[in-house]
């Protein structure tokens, strides 16, 4: 499943390659490299809410450890 996410700070698109419909966590622009919370569920973007770094680097803590 691809899904493209318009970055709301830079409008680059960014297809996203999901195993599911449903979708809770990190995505970074690749272009403007801003970080968001993202949301997808049923294949729709619900959620899309930009994160400051601190955040940013809380979350990789809490995903990747
Ligand atoms: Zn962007």
């Amino acid at each position: 499943m691809i899904i493209k996410v318009i970055c709301p700070n830079c409008n680059a698109e960014t297809k996203l390659s999901l195993a599911e419909s449903n979708y809770d966590g990190l995505f970074r622009c690749w272009k403007c490299k801003k970080a968001y919370i993202l949301v997808i569920n049923n294949n729709n973007i619900e959620y899309c809410k930009p994160l400051s770094d601190e955040e940013y680097g809380q979350q990789l803590e809490i995903n990747f450890k």
